[in-house]
Formats: structure tokens, sequence, C-alpha cells
């Protein structure tokens, strides 16, 4: 009990001395009186009862019940956290923090102290963390360090009904080490009522209940589809605002992503502008995973008298956020998931219908504080007879390389009799193990290499780990490590003001010069933000998001960091473009590619069509052959981050992959296209 008073006390303390501290006791007696009101702390002593008499609990409640901002706090108080850490795992990044953040402020301590996060690339925690949330991806890879767990005493795997990669494999490794530490405690926490199977795979582990309060939420549907449901849905949140008295309650939007959510939020501006003084004000607050932090906080904030929130969200709010005062859900039925095709090894993000067990957990949004109402942007129809039941786990549609590294460097060398409570298609295993081979993770027996044991070590996709464990023999690492994070970043390094776009490409050219392909584009990026000493300045002449290179940055010192871990110097072959660009071939060779006489290219190993994206610097060149980072599909098949490549080079770095036969340029002897290359430069 000592360590939460500690932090009370200091609270305390300092609230005789300034007129804000003692406003922040009075707002810190608020949040504990809050806390008294959630459905949980009616069971708080049956719950706690529970978890000292069994080793495995299953705990199913309602979102915004409690669970996760209150089980590890109780554990606290009760004294768990004498015995080792409580770490408690989120599928989503932004719930990590913001629980975190919340928890915190709950316990009166400083986030990163007693409270802490850990997500890939950001550690906010401390000596002191005795209340660790995590995303479900670093627990995982605490197994590699501590195989035991053995500085936890409590772990609770939240949101299990999520069934994210992570927190399926998850299952498996606690199930496995519950076993031979009966001191350590397993909570399985889910918000649907699926408990039976989690149960059943937990050795008929104990189903603990927690009622939740629910009011009735109506449901209406659309007569007909939709044909534009972004619009439908901006449609449908300005006419309840408009027509529903302000303070009744805010609005729920689920859209499929951060794109989306910032066109919704544009257009809500403008229209609303357009509505002029007559309407009561509406407060657009958007949250998904790369929303800056500072901002995340906004969601949360009460809604000021006389005004209505309406919060733009990804379906992060379907179960693992809980924003109060929500009365009326927006549903247009979609979220964004990955798709996997175990025969060519191809994962695209698909704007995707959701399942019916999403579309409920959507609606009940609406009814957690009063009666609610749900508009469903789709038919009946639709919804009773076009939906699956339920959402397939994550694991039956991705690609399974990463886990499997991280399993085999585990020790678990029989995959296909792991205990997985939905097993992957044997494909998709098979196909990992095979990418794990081809980049020499893996030898013949599917015994870990010392490369793959290096690769393991970083936080990354096996062909990015690939390709900076191989940048030591060409002597580049540094160069390697700063694309890598740039990699990382995702598409949102450069920006286009709707008003200045013709600016903005001429400074995103800028780096493309020489026609250096994507990948050096980036370095280039990164090298010349350096040279400026890493100045804001220098980002708003290019055109260039701070935060996105600030965070580029985090991660580039942390791939510092493990490249010594790995014993891997730092090495610069900064003039020496074609050794870099070996470096990557040697993880992105899979990905190669060869043009068409059409200005298409085809796949070489598992051939397909493909496209270089628009936004590609070699989107006008088109050379003969490419890789490329990732695939994306939205109109066409493209690829993104696109390099070019001497196809010879493939079989070099990849003799037991590629055949001299593959890369012959047979079909390609005359390339009008190829020619205009000498022109361009
Ligand atoms: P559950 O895990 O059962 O869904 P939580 O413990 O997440 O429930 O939420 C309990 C309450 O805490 C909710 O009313 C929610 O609004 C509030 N809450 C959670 N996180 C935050 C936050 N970051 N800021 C403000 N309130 C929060
Ligand atoms: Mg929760």
């Amino acid at each position: 009990k000592a360590a939460v008073m500690d932090g009370v006390n200091v609270e305390q303390e300092s609230s005789k001395q300034s007129p804000e501290a003692s406003l922040a006791k009075t707002a810190f007696e608020k949040l504990q009186s809050d806390r008294k009101t959630l459905p949980i702390y009616s069971y708080r002593e049956e719950l706690l009862k529970a978890i000292n008499e069994h080793q495995v609990l299953v705990i199913v409640g309602e979102t915004g019940s409690g669970k996760t901002t209150q089980i590890p706090q109780y554990l606290h108080e009760a004294g768990y956290t004498e015995r080792g850490k409580i770490g408690c795992t989120q599928p989503r990044r932004v719930a990590a923090m913001s629980v975190a953040a919340r928890v915190s402020q709950e316990m009166g301590v400083k986030l990163g102290h007693e409270v802490g996060y850990s997500i890939r690339f950001e550690d906010c925690t401390s000596e002191k963390t005795i209340l660790k949330y995590m995303t479900d991806g670093m627990l995982l890879r605490e197994f590699l360090g501590e195989p035991d767990l053995a500085s936890y005493s409590v772990v609770m795997v939240d949101e299990a009904h999520e069934r994210t990669l992570s927190t399926d494999i998850l299952f498996g490794l606690v199930k496995d080490i519950a076993r031979f530490r009966p001191d350590l405690k397993l909570l399985i926490s889910s918000a649907t009522l699926d408990a039976e199977k989690f149960s059943d795979y937990f050795d008929s582990a104990p189903i603990f209940k927690i009622p939740g309060r629910r009011f009735p939420v109506e449901i209406h549907y659309t007569k007909a589809p939709e044909a534009d449901y972004l619009d439908a849905a901006i449609v449908t949140a300005l006419q309840i605002h408009v027509t529903q008295p302000p303070g009744d309650g805010d609005i729920l939007v689920f859209l499929t992503g951060q794109e989306e959510i910032e066109t919704a939020e544009e257009t809500l501006k403008h229209r609303t502008r357009g509505l002029g003084t007559k309407i009561a004000e509406l407060l657009i607050c958007p949250i998904y995973a790369n929303l800056p932090t500072e901002l995340q906080a906004k969601i949360f904030e009460p809604t000021p008298e006389g005004a209505r929130k309406v919060v733009l969200a990804t379906n992060i709010a379907e179960t693992s956020l809980t924003i109060d005062g929500i009365k009326y859900v927006i549903d247009p039925g979609f979220s964004k998931m990955k798709s996997y095709n175990p025969r060519t090894g191809m994962e695209s993000l698909l704007v995707t219908p959701i399942s019916k067990a999403s579309a409920n957990q959507r609606a009940g949004r609406s009814g957690r504080t009063g009666p609610g109402k749900c508009f469903r942007l789709y038919t009946a129809y639709n919804y009773y007879n076009d939906l699956d039941d339920n959402t397939v786990p994550e694991i039956q549609r991705t690609n399974l390389a990463h886990v499997v590294l991280a399993l085999k460097s585990l020790g678990i060398n029989d995959l296909l009799n792991f205990d997985f409570m939905d097993p992957p298609p044997s494909e998709a295993l098979l196909k990992a193990l095979e990418l794990l081979y081809a980049l020499s993770a893996l030898n013949k027996h599917g015994e870990l290499t010392k490369v793959g044991r290096r690769m393991a070590e970083f936080p990354l996709d096996p062909m990015l780990s690939k390709m900076i464990v191989a940048s030591d023999k060409y002597q580049c690492s540094d160069e390697v490590i700063s694309i890598a994070a740039m990699l990382s970043i995702g598409n949102s390094i450069f920006y286009r003001p709707k008003d200045k776009q013709v600016h903005a490409d001429n400074a995103r050219l800028n780096f493309h010069m020489g026609n250096v392909g994507d990948h050096i584009a980036l370095l280039k990026v990164y090298s010349s933000w350096k040279e400026t000493n890493f100045s804001t300045q220098w980002c708003y002449e290019n055109y260039i998001q701070v935060r996105s290179m600030k965070r580029a940055r985090d991660i580039r010192d942390q791939l510092e960091g493990l490249l010594e871990r790995v014993e891997i110097e730092l090495t610069s072959n900064a003039n020496d473009l074609d050794v870099i660009k070996k470096a990557i071939t040697s993880g992105f060779f899979p990905h190669s590619a060869k043009l068409q006489k059409n200005g298409s290219y085809r796949t070489v190993k598992h051939p397909q069509t493909v496209h270089i994206h628009p936004s590609s610097g070699l989107a006008q060149l088109l050379p003969r052959w490419v890789i490329y980072h990732e695939l994306v599909l939205t109109t066409k098949e493209y690829m993104r981050q696109v390099t070019e490549l001497k196809p010879e080079w493939l079989v070099e770095i990849a003799p037991h992959y590629y055949q001299l036969k593959d890369v012959e340029d047979l079909a390609s002897k005359k390339m009008p296209r190829g020619e205009g290359r000498a022109v361009k430069d």
C-alpha cells in the first residue's frame, strides 16, 4: 500500500504551497470519487477474492466498466506489486498511452514513474514503474529478454476479444509460463461475451462477469445503400447537431483511418461555418493511432455547456477507449483490415465491411450514460445477410514472418504444434518459414541462424531487420538505419497544402534529384535535416512534417542502440549509393519487379501485375527493374517506396532465391522507356 500513498502524499504536501496545487488536489479528489462510480467498483472485493483463489481468471465486462483503469490499481492496493510489476497489454498504442496517463492521474503520480507505458520505439517507464501498460507486441518482445516474465506478479491480457496477432501469440506463451510460475496471476479480460472460448483455452479458467449498465439503444438503418458513406456520415452528424437540442449528448462517428478523418474534419468545419451563428457550437475531436499525444487528451475533455462534441474515430473507440457523454453513434459499417494472400505472400490494408459483433459494439457506445441512438449507414438487409458474425482473428489473415522469428528466438521450434487458440492457415506458416529461410534467418533445418538471432533484436518487420543486418557487410549501417527509421514513419513525411501544391511538389523533387529512388530520397531528407541541426524552419521550408521527422530521429536513435547490441559497427558510406541499394536489396529482394511493355510491372517471384505509386519519384521514369517496400491496393495494386535495381544484384545477393533465368532480360532487349532516362537525368 505504501507506494500509492507516497504519490498521494506528495500531491497533498505541495497543495499547501500553491493555489494551482490545491486546485489539482480538488481535481484529484474528484477523480477518486469518479473511480467509485464505475460499475466495477461494487465488485472490487469479489474480484480480488477470485484473483486470489485462481491463477487464471477470465474477466468480462462491457467497455467503460473500468477493467483497464481499475483492475491494476485494485491489485496494487491489495499488495500484488510487492512481488512484482503488474503488466496490462493493449492492442493499440493510443490506448496504452491514454490509459496509462489516466491511471497516473488517478494515482496522483507522474506518468512514467509508478505508472508507465511502453509502446514500440517509446518507453515511458522507469525503475519505479509498478503498473505498466503496454502494447501486446511489446510484451511479446519482453519474452525475448525475460522468458519467464520473472519481474511480473500479474499479467493482464486486456482487450482479448480483439484477437490481434500478438495477443493470440501471447495467449500461448502466458499459458505456458503459468504452468511453471504458480505465483504468477493471469487475467484475460474481454469486452464481449465470447468468454467461454477463452475459458476453454485456459483449461476451464473461471469467468468473472462484471454486469454493465446499459441503456436501450435505438438502431436506425438507411433505406438504401449509401454510395458515399463519408459524406453520408457528415450529413447525418450535422442533421443530429442541428435538429437535437445542444447539451443532450455528443456524437461518435466511426471512420476507417487518418485520411478519412481529416477529410471529415475539414468538411465539417467548412459546413458548420456556412451555418453561421444560428446553431450551437460543434467541437470536432479526431482520434486515430498517429494523432499527436497532446491532441489525444482533447477527446476526453468535458463538452462545454451549450456546445456539442463530435468525435471522429477509427475503431479504436469501439472498445479500447471510452468517451463519456456519447449519445449518438454513426456507423458507416467499415474498417481498415489487413488481408494476406499466403500464396503470393502479399499483404494489403483494405477498407472492409465490419462484422455484426463490431456493429453491435459500436452501437453500444451510445447507451452508456443514457438511452442512445445508433445510425447505421447501411440497410437492415445488409446487416442481417452480408455482415459476418465475427471478425476473423488477425492470425488467420496476416503475414506471420515477424512472429515466427520471435517464436524461433524463444526456442519454440515446432510451430505447427504451438498451442494456438485458432491456428493460422498452415500455408501462411510455411510461407513465413520460407521467407525467413530466404532471408537467411533460418537454416535448412528451420533453426535460427546467427543472422536470424541478430534480426530478432530489431522490433521491425524481418525484411527491414535483414536490410539493417546486411548493412554491416556493405559498411553503410549509418545510412541504412536512417532509411529504416524513415520507412517506419509511414507516408506522413511530406505534406501538400492545397494552396501551395506546386511549391510542395518542387521541394519534394529536390530530394529525388538524380533519380535516386525513394529510399535514397528518404535518406537525403533525413541527412539534410540533420545537417541543419534538426531545424524546424528547414522542415517548413521544405514542406516536411517536423513531427514525423522527430519521430524518425527517435526511432533512428533506438536502432543505433540496437546496432551496438548486435555488435554491428556504425559505418558510413554515403557516397556509394550502389552499396546502400545492395543492403536494401539484401532485405527486400523478394519484392522485386520488372517493367512490362505496357508500363506496368510484374513481380518476379510470384508474377502479379503491379504499378509504381504516383507519389514515387520514379513514377514517370519507369526503370526496368525495381524493388519496393510495400504494396498498397487502392484503385490498382501499387508499389510504394521504390528503388531501381540492377538485376544481377538479385542473383549475387540471393542466389538461393533467384536463378539467372529469373533475371535475364530476354523480353526487354529494346526498352523504349528505358532510353528516356538519359534525357531525364
Ligand atoms: P474498460 O476497460 O472496462 O473499458 P476503462 O477502465 O477504460 O474501462 O474506463 C473507465 C472509465 O475511465 C471510463 O468512464 C472512461 O471514460 C475513463 N477514462 C479512461 N481513460 C481515460 C482518459 N485517458 N481520460 C479520461 N477518462 C478516461
Ligand atoms: Mg479497457
